[in-house]
């Protein structure tokens, strides 16, 4: 498999996620997004919500309605002037599915992605797909980056089964598969000095995982 980012892109996004968390001071894990959306300051709803905004009551034209405004996703985010409201599917399953796809429109915002368009929101803004693909691909990374770091998902795929690992950080299996697709290229693309700090920072919390692993463990 390729990259599907260029080095670069994928620097920056990896960066980005560490200089969120460390904004946020986030030290432990799983990650609570609707906390860290509301501690911006930005607007969190539900498509019931918005279902109930355009009146709309049969829950399954609220899922026909967020298919054909939202082209199906489980969140999206818009900004008018410097405000952000990202809306996303409650009913989502499994949880952890919604936790990625909060923390991939997080990214769409921390990322810059919504600054230069005009509309406010990534859907109907005009962009070439081959470009929304990239802008999307790099909303997966930060999130990926975000709820489970490169180098703390190294340290516990080596010790933990991936259900484990799942659980962990909350994600869906299918989020952890996708974490360690990418796993190699995150690693490699951050300095040395950044995984220390990123080390440190987390320290209580890998201590933490890992007392309590060892003390499942079966003796002897
Ligand atoms: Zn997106």
């Amino acid at each position: 498999m390729n990259d599907p980012l260029p080095s670069l892109r994928r620097e920056y996004c990896v960066k980005l996620a560490a200089s969120f968390l460390a904004e946020m001071d986030v030290t432990s894990f799983p990650l609570r997004p609707a906390d860290l959306i509301r501690a911006k300051g930005w607007a969190l709803k539900t498509y019931d919500w918005l279902a109930g905004l355009r009146g709309v009551r049969d829950p399954f034209a609220v899922m026909d309605m967020r298919k054909e405004v939202f082209l199906s996703e489980d969140a999206m985010v818009a900004r008018q002037g410097g405000r952000y409201l990202i809306v996303y599917d409650e009913r989502a399953r499994p949880h952890g599915r919604v936790n990625f796809s909060l923390m991939h429109e997080v990214g769409h915002v921390a990322l810059g992605h919504l600054d230069s368009l005009p509309g406010g929101a990534l859907r109907h803004s005009g962009l070439p797909e081959a470009e929304m693909r990239t802008l999307d691909r790099e909303a997966d990374c930060f999130a990926s980056n975000t709820l489970a770091p490169a180098i703390l998902a190294a340290r516990f795929h080596a010790r933990l089964s991936p259900a484990e690992c799942a659980r962990l950080f909350r994600v869906s299996m299918r989020a952890w598969e996708t974490r360690l697709a990418f796993l190699a290229w995150d690693c490699a693309c951050m300095a040395d000095d950044d995984k220390e700090a990123q080390k440190s920072r987390f320290m209580g919390f890998i201590l933490r995982v890992e007392r309590e692993r060892e003390a499942c463990l079966p003796p002897g």
